[in-house]
């Protein structure tokens, strides 16, 4: 299968992509993922890339294309690819879809997972991370709670709530999520390419994609 995965941080995309990987063989493929490649590889493109990242900057869209090209002609991708978090803005999805035709390739779907904002937050806010950076043991204060209150079952360590995970840094999350990436659904809807899933379990959603391609 080809398909982009759509979904605000913390609706289980790469749990999706993992599983879905695992039934036919598909890549996984994130922009972080391909550009730590390149980077390694030593590819040209790889090296213009390090070079924005070493300064602190965004790569820019032509460059993460250029890379994105020659990523998904390699013989992995013959069986498929999952796009994981890429496209991120219209103008990207844009020139993805004029390299794809260029390139032949034919997407299946771009699916969004469609996951309410209450849900959420609540499953990210309530995720706790050991504080001991060889370990980083991930508990949920719900469903997963550490056997001692604040301390790592695995090293001891105190575990603690992530800078990035209190309800305040995921709303903002939410918010640019809902600003710059939400416009996708519209863009993909357009092009009738789209498969809305609202389902809080990685297998339900897994489940829909397939009926929704039909295999
Ligand atoms: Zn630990």
């Amino acid at each position: 299968m080809k398909l982009i995965l759509l979904g605000a941080p913390g609706a289980g995309k790469g749990t999706v992509a993992k599983e879905l990987t695992k039934l036919d063989g598909s890549v996984q493929i994130s922009t972080g993922d391909i550009l730590r490649g390149a980077v390694q590889a030593g590819t040209e493109l790889g090296k213009k890339a390090d070079g924005f990242m070493k300064a602190g900057d965004l790569v820019p869209d032509d460059l993460i294309m250029g890379i994105m090209e020659e990523r998904l002609q390699e013989d992995d991708c013959k069986k498929g690819f999952l796009l994981d978090g890429f496209p991120r803005t219209i103008p990207q999805a844009e020139a993805l879809k004029e390299l794809l035709t260029r390139i032949d390739i034919e997407l299946d779907l771009a699916v969004n997972i469609d996951v309410p904002r209450d849900v959420i937050l609540d499953r990210l806010t309530t995720r706790r991370t050991c504080s001991n950076t060889d370990c980083q043991a991930i508990y949920n204060v719900k469903s997963n709670p550490p056997k001692v209150e604040g301390k790592c079952d695995k090293c001891g360590s105190p575990v603690i709530q992530r800078a990035d995970e209190t309800d305040e840094a995921i709303s903002k999350r939410l918010d640019t999520y809902n600003e710059k990436t939400a416009p996708l659904v519209g863009f993909y809807e357009k092009e009738g390419m789209l498969l809305t899933v609202t389902a809080t379990s990685s297998e339900e959603v897994v489940k829909s994609i397939q009926s929704g391609i039909g295999k």
